[in-house]
């Protein structure tokens, strides 16, 4: 069993970003500006949105953090897209989901400028993306593809079942897992909650990509032999063993199912870290353009 490591290869793409940047602002390029709007101040979302700022920072990119009051309205928080749209020296915007109930989240993302897109939420990169068009991916499906790319995962041919169908995971990832590239070529099965007898399609995957939400859910007896696990699910729990008092527990039961597994991805430390690397590397695009 391989475990595919995210935060060895986030690294290893931040630290290509660096160069990259380095060299384009020493020949007297632009230096890449990010800028991310943080409705309210829920802790995961803080911690999310933090966590960007740090890595932009890391990496040389500029970038601007905009807090706006939970009870902001859908109109304030809509000007402020504009404003950012407009702005010439910001290359790409985020964000952060989810906004509070008052706030129609598709209106505010369809506000944003696509260009400046780097979430990959906007329908027209999704559109662009399932027509195989250059635009920007989705950061957490397109970290699962570099990291299939990076481990040389065989993904043609193979039967792919996803679970969980949400805009941001499961749908766009399976659309990706379809397409005529590599990594792709799938042969794709996509299961939500109305799907009946989940463990007989999950038992025929050669990849199975799971982001459904709910810890440890999928164990040995759900998988065949020799599968590629991808763990995309994140549910803190209560740990007396861990000093913050927390851990970060997957989707699948890992203990259970890796020897049986080809290649798995570890939660924390999988796909987690590359959702970010992957969302430097849309505003790099975007600052190149
Ligand atoms: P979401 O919007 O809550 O969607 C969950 C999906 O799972 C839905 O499509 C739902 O079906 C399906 N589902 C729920 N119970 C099911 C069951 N028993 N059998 C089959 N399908 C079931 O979730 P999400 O935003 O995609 O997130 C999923 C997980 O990934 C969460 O733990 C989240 O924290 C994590 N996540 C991690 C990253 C990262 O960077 N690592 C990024 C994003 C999300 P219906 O559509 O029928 O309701």
């Amino acid at each position: 069993m391989i475990i595919l490591d995210g935060k060895k290869t986030s690294h290893d793409i931040k630290e290509e970003i660096a160069v990259e940047v380095n060299s384009i602002v020493s020949s007297g390029g632009k230096t890449p500006h990010l800028s991310a709007i943080l409705v309210g101040s829920d802790g995961a979302s803080e911690t999310y949105v933090n966590a960007k700022v740090k890595a932009c920072a890391k990496v040389g990119f500029q970038s601007t953090l905009i807090r706006l009051s939970e009870d902001v309205s859908e109109e304030d928080l809509l000007a402020e897209v504009k404003k950012i749209n407009d702005n010439s020296d910001i290359d790409g915007l985020i964000v952060q989901l989810p906004l509070p109930k008052h706030i129609n989240e598709m209106k505010v993302t369809e506000a944003i400028d696509p260009k400046k897109d780097v979430d990959g939420f906007h329908p027209s990169n999704i559109g662009r993306m399932a027509l195989n068009l250059p635009t920007y991916l989705p950061a957490t499906p397109a970290g699962i593809l570099e990291l299939l790319k990076r481990y040389d995962v065989e993904t043609s041919g193979k039967h792919c079942v996803v679970i969980g169908r949400s805009h941001i995971v499961g749908s766009p990832m399976s659309i990706l897992m379809s397409r005529n590239n590599i990594p792709g070529n799938c042969t794709v099965t996509l299961t939500h909650s109305r799907t009946q007898n989940l463990k007989g399609i999950t038992k025929t995957a050669d990849i199975l990509i799971v982001a459904l939400g709910k810890a440890e859910f999928v164990t040995s007896d759900m998988i065949k032999e020799g599968v590629c696990i991808i763990d995309v699910g994140i549910t803190r729990v209560r740990s007396d063993k861990n000093k913050s008092g927390w851990k970060l527990l997957g989707d699948v039961n890992f203990e259970d199912v890796k020897e049986k597994c080809s290649f798995i991805t570890p939660v924390p430390g999988g796909v987690g870290p590359m959702t970010i690397a992957m969302l430097l590397q849309n505003t790099l695009i975007s600052t190149k353009k």
